[in-house]
């Protein structure tokens, strides 16, 4: 004997009726057969919003029937030869005139009970049964249409009525046992003993199945439906969710119970007594093997097995100091509930007993509160309970698995990894059972819990990062094609899976809040086509919204306007990185409170760009500091400009026309004053300084500005370079002065001695710097470890390459501290 159950998403339309024929017909076709099917996918819904439009003496009640005949006529006349269809149409007519009259009775009294709720909801069943079952006879097989309540007896819990297991046995076992061929059988709607219509709940056809399967006591169940199988976490909120191949029953009912849509809850109960295995399958895929849920969860590794979520729950809170102590507070609070049919999903108490908190279904909240507040009313009048809270737009997530019980400190993982990203705990329960801990976190935080604990725990070490980049400029672009060449190694090698979420220029952007991420190939079409105008308040805003786990704000522009929105990227939990040193050659004030917030917040702010390209050099200040060491002395060349500037001028050609042919080949900013007045090398040097761990502000530099009075305050650009050429001469007499003394001009930044200068020098032979060529920077850092000789780093300290290279470095940083995962 074989029995199945197709869900409603197996049994949508026509094609999939098709390949549910199909999968019943692929068995032994002498072996007994009973198929239970649930309503064509979305009419439950659909007879539910009927009922009630109705009852509210909606106008509509005939289109809408019209509709759903339509939808079910259509799939008749697709599937069936034309000869079969008229019996089918007539007997599905039938049908349609009696849910016709119920909803007109409905309208008439403009009373909706449960009873007649129940009664509407089960013509879906019976749609589809008595469809499926002249789909099946049409191919020449012998399949009758079954309806369940003549078979399954419950109370009169409309709604979610409640099995009464005798009578319901007896029935299955005399009805099956006279049969032969396939029985199509309604799943979901059973009747009273009285003959009156129930409905075992929502989802319910798959506990239709599960009691059949148990009472006849089958090899197994099969539960075909959308998906491959029970999954590790919701596909629709997991995109890497995959299928589980083995669980017991007691993890699949926990992770049902907490939200996997995928099986109703009660299902497990009768599989479980009569240790029936149940296999889920996806209709779509019949050469996947699916789920088996049974005894054992097969292999023992793995440390949880799944996780799953309810999207939408109201905690309910009893708080008071004259709790404790007082025994039977809980107590009564659960039978208060109990009393008002109020399912509780989940108990925390604190242990000081000063507050328990129960969440509920929102719906019920209102009234939970009411009688909760009624129940305790003299507790409150005495004031040994401040008051009954209710808190909403809350969600559970659960994470489930039988190994929790033998493995400790699997807790502090679940709960390390959420803080890494930000995610804030409102309460936690341990189940009794120690294969679930379960806890509430904002709605909103609901879909990154479960992305960012299902990386840590099934994703075998692959770190995710989702990239929001501003300033797609020269250096911005470089990097995205770094990014390009590199993201097969990057995730095949290194196991970072990097996704770009975001993109903005001063004109457009582009977010991507779904699965779906920005090629690092199309990113210019993509921005150019569907880009909108660009507005950084609500790029941050989005980007906050798309509430990703490992986010990382990277900063390419220079501008002022985007330093300062760090502070609301860091508390937000997003790292930043950046070549712009704005932000950390503010205020000493502002450079700490990024520091604090970005410690505070779990987010990375990583700058290694701000001096020095791709050279080492913040990062290697940093770390000797943190190692323990203390820098006396810097001394660097800290532009690539004025490196080149200095290193070509040797006599040869007049310093304004070298100027100038640095400006040609795209070494200076745009009016090369900006780099003659040693503001941005004064910048970096104060970055480095306060990275040593000094506290110094810019106006503490001392600077020398190399760019002549005379030539400073010169209109264009043009101007300045006539203006300039009037000084060639004292630049010239500089240079012969240092030359007759066998030296060279060098416009060095300095710290020593608690005092931070940029001047000009001449150096001679001896200077470490004295062999410096091109547009190379150079460091050197004197300090406890590095007394006699310095540490020296050297190289080319500009240029897009270097410099996006200096920034993947930098997330690559970032993904490797904030991601941990299964390593830790
Ligand atoms: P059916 O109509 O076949 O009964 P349901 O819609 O009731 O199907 O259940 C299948 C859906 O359950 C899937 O499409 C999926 O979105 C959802 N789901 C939630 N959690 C899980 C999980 N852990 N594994 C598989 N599916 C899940
Ligand atoms: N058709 C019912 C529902 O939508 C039962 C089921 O699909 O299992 O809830
Ligand atoms: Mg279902």
């Amino acid at each position: 004997m074989r029995v199945l159950k197709f869900g409603g998403t197996s049994v949508a339309n026509a094609d999939s009726i098709r390949r549910v024929v199909e999968t019943v017909l692929s068995g032994d076709q002498k072996k007994q057969v009973i198929v239970v099917v649930s309503a064509f996918g979305g009419v439950t819904d659909d007879l539910l919003d009927l009922a009630r439009h109705a009852s509210e003496g909606g106008a509509e009640v005939k289109e809408r029937l019209k509709k759903l005949e339509d939808r079910h006529v259509g799939v008749i006349r697709s599937l069936l030869n034309v000869k079969k269809q008229s019996d089918t149409l007539t007997r599905f007519k039938m049908l349609m005139n009696e849910l016709e009259d119920v909803l007109q009775g409905v309208s008439l009294t403009r009373e909706l009970t449960r009873r007649t709720t129940d009664f509407i909801l089960g013509f879906g069943e019976r749609f589809s049964a008595l469809i499926i079952s002249h789909c099946l006879q049409n191919e020449g097989v012998a399949a009758e249409f079954v309806d369940a309540r003549e078979l399954i007896q419950t109370d009169a819990r409309y709604g979610q009525a409640k099995v009464l297991l005798e009578p319901t046995c007896q029935r299955v076992e005399s009805f099956f046992e006279k049969r032969k061929g396939i029985s199509v059988v309604t799943g979901f709607i059973a009747s009273t003993p009285n003959g009156v219509s129930t409905t075992l709940g929502r989802g319910g056809s798959d506990y239709t199945v599960s009691l059949i399967g148990a009472i006849l006591k089958v090899k197994q169940i099969e539960i075909w439906t959308d998906v491959d199988g029970l999954m590790t976490a919701d596909p629709s909120m997991v995109k890497r969710a995959f299928p589980i191949r083995e669980v017991s029953y007691e993890e699949a009912m926990e992770l049902s119970h907490f939200g996997a849509k995928v099986i109703y809850p009660p299902t497990i109960q009768p599989a479980l007594q009569a240790r029936i295995p149940i296999v889920i399958r996806n209709t779509f895929h019949p050469e996947l093997p699916g789920t088996v849920i049974s005894e054992t969860s097969g292999d023992r590794e793995g440390l949880i097995r799944g996780l799953s979520s309810i999207s939408d729950v109201s905690l309910i809170t009893l708080k008071g100091s004259g709790m404790i102590g007082v025994s039977g507070v809980s107590g009564r609070m659960f039978s208060t509930l109990a009393r008002e049919q109020i399912n509780i999903i989940l108990i925390t108490q604190a242990s000081s007993e000063h507050t328990v908190t129960v969440g509920i279904q929102p719906e019920h909240a209102t009234r939970a509160k009411r009688s909760l507040e009624k129940e305790f009313r003299l507790e409150i009048q005495e004031g040994m309970i401040d008051e009954v809270r209710v808190e909403k737009d809350l969600s559970i997530i659960a994470a489930v698995g039988d190994n929790m019980r033998q493995i400790p400190g699997i807790a502090g993982r679940v709960f390390s990894a959420l803080g890494r990203n930000g995610v804030n705990i409102v309460a936690i329960s341990q189940g009794s059972s120690e294969r679930n801990i379960s806890f509430v976190v904002s709605r909103k935080d609901e879909k990154k819990a479960l992305n960012t604990l299902h990386d840590a725990f099934f994703m075998a070490g692959v770190k995710t990062v989702h990239l929001f980049l501003v300033g797609v400029g020269l250096i911005g672009s470089k990097l995205l094609e770094l990014f390009e060449n590199q993201i097969e190694v990057l995730y095949d090698k290194y196991l970072l899976d990097i996704r770009l979420k975001g993109v903005a220029n001063s004109e457009k952007m582009l977010l991507c809040s779904d699965e779906e991420s920005i090629g690092f190939s199309s990113w210019r079409e993509q921005l150019e086509s569907e880009g909108r105008k660009s507005s950084l308040k609500t790029f941050v805003r989005e980007m906050k919204a798309c509430n990703l786990p490992n986010s990382v704000f990277v900063d390419c522009t220079a501008s002022q306007e985007v330093s300062e929105i760090y502070p609301e990227v860091l508390s937000s939990s997003i790292s930043v990185v950046t070549p712009n040193k704005i932000a950390n050659s503010s205020s000493m004030e502002y450079y700490d409170e990024l520091k604090s917030l970005a410690a505070r917040h779990n987010a990375a702010f990583r700058y290694e760009t701000n001096v020095g390209a791709g050279l080492p050099v913040v990062a290697t200040i940093h770390e000797l500091v943190t190692t323990g060491d203390s820098v006396h002395r810097i001394e660097g060349v800290l532009s690539g400009t004025l490196s080149y500037i200095f290193n070509s001028y040797n006599g040869e050609m007049p310093f304004s026309e070298i100027v100038r042919q640095a400006r040609e080949k795209g070494f200076t900013e745009p009016d090369p004053r900006e780099d003659l007045n040693g503001h941005d090398v004064g910048r970096k040097l104060l970055i480095l300084i306060r990275e040593a761990g000094y506290r110094m502000e810019f106006d503490d530099l001392d600077i020398e500005n190399l760019v002549p009075k005379g030539a400073r305050n010169a209109g264009s650009v043009e101007q300045f370079f006539e203006v300039l050429k009037e000084f060639d001469g004292e630049f010239s007499e500089l240079l012969n002065s240092a030359a007759d003394q066998g030296k060279k001009l060098c416009y060095i930044a300095r710290f020593e001695g608690g005092k931070a200068s940029v001047k000009l020098e001449e150096i001679d032979r001896d200077h470490p710097f004295y062999g410096l060529a091109g547009s190379d920077n150079i460091f050197a850092l004197y300090t406890d470890h590095y007394l006699e000789t310095p540490m020296v780093v050297k190289g080319p300290g500009a240029g897009a390459n270097v410099t996006a290279g200096g920034i993947v470095a930098d997330i690559l940083r970032v993904a490797n501290t904030k991601a941990r995962s299964n390593d830790e």
